[in-house]
């Protein structure tokens, strides 16, 4: 029983299959992220509420009375997870024309952002980072079924010093302005902490370290102390929220990692200690390697401080460097972009970075399902396609274990259960 909803949004016209009974999708090879092999003739069946029920051999699994999907041309995967995206941003808000953009307008960005980041295979995503909330008011828009988009786990406004990465310094003193974030000293960021909760954080974002699109600071510097750093990783697992810190710097990266939190974004000047404390606190690191060529090479089109296009250039191929050697010493690693700083759905465009930095096409893989799914906190329901995980499942022409560039053309994205896009061949 499937019946085609019509639904047209922005720009983008939907035709979404509803499944009103259980289903399954038939796929002619599938992924295993958990062992890595590549099975063929799969099914995923999946019951009412969208949750996978069974997977394995068509031949023997198939449910009288259901037509699968027919992706039999096709290579299935468990649906695409990014940690590290700012849904509700566009690449030319970090420079002057930014200032003019309302929170309001910002979560109209966002559903825009969320229906391409979704129909890109990207079914989960980690937001870390917006104003006004603009990041809950999109999750709930989307999970009571408003808008299209991936299942967002959201951070509200990053916590950050004065005049830190997570305030914004680009107007004079006479206008006074302060980011909501901003808080100084462990109790004042504590404080912060608990108001995030308050307005719907699903976990706590922090500026640790100096930032690349920031005025007047630089990445290597640190910001918060360790002593604020504490208090805030303390009180956001004690309100049973995980921690992402912003840590370019190589001292803030350890002390972020000192401090207990959950996992260090950009990484980018990480040394062999940092790497080590990483690996013995089970820290999860992030290093965003793709928009490294977008920020040099769009950046002054898309507005970013001149300051800004330096920074990304002493840092860019550091930050390469150092990924390949924390994934060589066997890091905790996933899968993380910055979506928003270049145009939301190309998130798939760092796989290949990825792999050219070290990884074969399966650990790049595994970051994006198994790994992000473990630091989001959602092992048992995303990033694997298993009995109760939700039927979050997409598909590609080709063999991304040896071509992993084919995750930049999904034909085929279902989430829960409803299939957002299907462009693929059948037999
Ligand atoms: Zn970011």
């Amino acid at each position: 029983m499937m019946r085609i909803l019509g639904s047209c949004f922005c720009v983008f016209c939907f035709a979404v299959v509803v499944f009103a009974g259980p289903g399954a999708v038939r796929c002619g090879k599938l992924v295993d992220v958990r062992s890595g092999n590549m099975l063929v003739d799969q099914v995923v069946v999946f019951d009412e509420k969208g949750i996978i029920t069974a997977t394995g051999a068509a031949s023997q699994l198939l449910p009288a009375g259901v037509t699968p999907v027919d992706l039999s041309e096709s290579t299935c995967l468990p649906g695409l997870i990014d940690v590290h995206t700012h849904i509700t941003m566009e690449p030319y808000m970090s420079g002057y024309e930014g200032l003019g953009v309302s929170y309001t307008r910002e979560a109209i960005y966002g559903a825009k952002n969320a229906a391409q980041t979704l129909r890109a295979g990207f079914t989960t995503i980690r937001n870390v980072g917006a104003g006004g909330f603009s990041d809950v008011a999109l999750r709930d828009g989307i999970n009571a079924g408003d808008v299209p988009g991936p299942r967002m786990f959201v951070s509200g406004p990053a916590l950050g010093i004065t005049g830190g990465h997570c305030d914004n310094n680009l107007l004079p003193f006479e206008f006074h302005y302060t980011e909501e974030g901003v808080a100084d000293g462990p109790w004042a960021a504590r404080a912060k902490v608990r108001e995030v909760v308050k307005y719907g954080a699903d976990l706590i974002k922090v500026c640790a370290s100096g930032g690349v699109l920031s005025k007047g600071d630089q990445p290597g510097t640190a910001q918060y102390t360790l002593e604020e750093l504490t208090a805030i990783a303390q009180e956001a697992h004690k309100l049973g929220r995980k921690v992402a810190a912003h840590a370019h710097g190589t001292q803030s990266i350890k002390d972020a990692i000192r401090a207990g939190i959950d996992s260090v974004e950009h990484s980018s000047l990480i040394d062999d200690e940092g790497i080590e404390l990483a690996k013995q606190h089970g820290t999860y690191l992030v290093f965003d390697i793709y928009n490294d060529d977008f920020i040099v090479n769009k950046g002054e089109k898309t507005g970013l401080l001149p300051e800004s296009i330096e920074k990304e250039k002493k840092l860019g191929r550091l930050q390469r460097e150092n990924f390949r050697r924390a994934f060589q010493s066997g890091a905790k690693i996933a899968f993380g972009t910055d979506a928003g700083v270049y145009p939301h759905g190309d998130n798939a465009k760092q796989f290949s970075k990825m792999v050219e930095w070290g990884m074969k096409p399966l650990d790049a893989i595994r970051a994006a399902t198994l790994s992000a799914a473990d630091l989001i906190g959602q092992p048992d329901k995303v990033g694997s396609l298993e009995p109760g995980h939700y039927a979050d499942l997409i598909a590609v022409s080709g063999d991304p274990l040896s071509d992993v560039k084919v995750l930049e053309s999904v034909s085929f994205v279902m989430k829960g259960g409803t299939v957002i896009r299907n462009d693929s061949p059948s037999k």
